[in-house]
């Protein structure tokens, strides 16, 4: 079995492929409740042979590995199911909620799982009639939406004795991708004092409500003085019962975000001596707990150009004349300026074969100025070892992630056909790497140096 026979194994494997993303795509769990959708995936791969292992922890139930071969190099493929609430729909190009507030596949996370499983059930079948030495480890990880799930995983040593990390996220366009995701915290701050009727005796009140509202007004001058990619944000998530009792718990969540971590970190010290100032402002008490957080991609350049060979090497899909037309009706359900900015991200519109849907490779320069803007916890993978990332064209050019066209597209032949290529480049990645210890110890050199100077620290350890 060469690489093409495997490419053409996988070819031949697609249609049940689709089968499996389209049950998780109705089965549409949320993060935290994939019970279903991981037993599927955990289900196959011990049919297949596939060793399976559970992920102990709190709130883990759902994250496991299987795993496939022996010896080295151990090479981690990760898939995610969740959904995301109130984000159902019918098939189709029309807007068609399943349900008020019913939850649906707005990431088309129904395909990043399918595909990182498209892509090891192949190896396994090249493992099983070469003979090749290598293990291949199939990472069953829930609650990628609120952004703890892998960050859990790793500290529970979920990802110990791995060698190098391979992942992707659906998108509009097919690119190998270095650097993304904005490095996150979650955090509450929960604030205490003293209750008293406001109009017989507000004198005798601390108000918890009035710290949260001055601790508010700091972040917001706090703003002016970090960097420019920062982004904090807030809601208040207790204000307490009635305006006539001077409300004696509060609480806000915070998000904060910049491109790398220890930004993070420094923005976070300061947000919460805001916090301690608006407590000492009202004499009331705070204290604050990080609920959550993680890292941006760690680059690694081995990798990104195995990412970029593999992608140059296997064609990616064509579409039909219908693929078009329901690339089309998708777009223009769409502001047509929110489409032009949501295109910018990825391509300039004049570099596009066609308007509605991409097609072809990004190369690694174009690629370079694709934003990845939002928070993932694969980021974290990232700084526990080697790991790469890639995007696939599911979604029509236009088409933000976490709306209701992006859970038509994830359904649709675009997106089944994204994922299809996708596990595509799996295969062949993980053919090469198990190919070559060479490239596998220069991905896991590489990591170590840009590891000397920082290295990992759970955002849950902080
Ligand atoms: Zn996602």
């Amino acid at each position: 079995m060469n690489k093409k026979n495997l490419l053409d194994y996988l070819e031949n494997m697609q249609e049940e492929l689709q089968e499996i993303s389209e049950k998780v795509w109705n089965l549409a769990e949320v993060s935290g409740k994939e019970e279903k959708s991981s037993e599927l995936f955990r289900n196959i791969l011990t049919d297949q042979g596939f060793t399976l292992t559970e992920v102990e922890g709190k709130d883990l139930a759902n994250a496991f590995y299987a795993e496939y071969g022996s010896g080295s190099p151990v090479i981690a493929v990760l898939g995610e199911y969740d959904a995301l609430p109130g984000l159902s729909q019918e098939a189709g190009t029309k807007r068609s909620p399943k349900g008020k507030n019913a939850p649906g596949h707005g990431c088309g996370h129904n395909l990043l799982g399918t595909a990182a499983l498209g892509g090891v059930l192949a190896i396994k079948k090249y493992i099983e009639e070469t003979g090749t030495e290598g293990t291949i480890r199939f990472y069953g990880c829930p609650e990628e939406e609120t952004l703890v799930g892998k960050v859990k995983m790793i500290r529970e040593g979920a990802f110990k004795d791995c060698d190098v990390a391979l992942s992707w996220h659906p998108m509009n366009v097919n690119s190998p991708i270095e650097t993304g995701f904005l490095a996150n915290n979650s955090i509450k701050f929960r604030f205490s004092g003293t209750s008293a009727h406001a109009a017989q005796s507000p004198e005798s009140g601390r108000s918890a409500l009035d710290s949260v509202e001055l601790m508010n007004v700091g972040a917001n001058y706090l703003r002016e003085h970090v960097i420019d990619e920062a982004r904090i944000h807030y809601t208040i998530t207790n204000a307490g019962g009635a305006p006539n009792i001077i409300p004696a718990d509060a609480e806000s969540w915070y998000f904060v975000r910049a491109p790398r971590r220890k930004d993070v970190e420094a923005i976070t010290k300061r947000l919460v001596k805001v916090a301690e100032g608006a407590a000492m402002m009202t004499e009331t008490e705070m204290e604050y707990e990080i609920i959550g957080g993680t890292y941006e991609i760690l680059p690694n350049r081995v990798l990104f150009d195995l990412t970029d060979k593999n992608m140059q090497e296997i064609d990616p899909p064509s579409y039909t004349e219908e693929e078009l037309q329901f690339a089309e009706e998708i777009q223009k359900s769409l502001d047509s300026d929110m489409v032009e900015g949501e295109i910018r991200k990825f391509i300039s519109r004049e570099d596009a074969a066609q308007p509605y849907q991409f097609e072809g490779v990004l190369s690694k320069e174009d690629s370079q100025v694709v934003e990845v803007a939002g928070s993932s916890d694969s980021g974290d993978v990232s700084w526990v070892m080697p790991m790469n990332f890639f995007l696939a064209a599911t979604w029509p050019l236009g088409v933000p992630a976490h709306s209701w066209q992006a859970t038509a597209s994830s359904i649709s032949s675009l997106g089944m056909k994204g994922m299809g290529y996708a596990s595509k480049i799996f295969a062949g990645m993980m053919y090469d790497l198990l190919q070559s210890q060479e490239t596998v110890d220069a991905a896991k050199d590489e990591f170590v140096q840009r590891t000397q100077n920082q290295g990992y620290v759970s955002p849950l350890d902080q």
